[in-house]
């Protein structure tokens, strides 16, 4: 992987940039909930989901139908939720950019 701060190669895992000294973010991309590209039927947020917490995308979809049926809370969650969740990166690169970079 690359130092998110001095673009060196670092070992997978690592804590701290040997180059830079800099600590390694912990893996702050995987906390984001992001709507996932591949296999995903309506905006990707069920995929999403399921890709975050390793639960099947059956399950998640099974929820969100329920709810949009008998809650008919279901659709403003889903629709919220794809409003709120970025879409995620295009391409998945070994070190995405650090949570702290500015957008230009
Ligand atoms: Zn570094």
């Amino acid at each position: 992987m690359l130092c998110p701060y001095c673009r060196t190669d670092i070992p997978e895992g690592a804590r701290r940039c040997g180059a830079c000294t800099s600590w390694i973010p912990d893996r702050a991309p995987a906390r984001e909930w992001r709507r996932a590209r591949q296999g995903k039927m309506v905006a990707g947020v069920a995929q999403g989901l399921s890709n975050q917490y390793g639960v099947p995308v059956a399950a998640v979809r099974l929820i969100v139908v329920l709810t949009a049926v008998f809650g008919l809370w279901g659709i403003p969650v889903y629709l919220l939720l794809w409003f709120l969740m970025p879409l995620e990166p295009e391409l998945l690169r070994a070190s995405p950019a650090p949570q702290t970079t500015a957008v230009p």
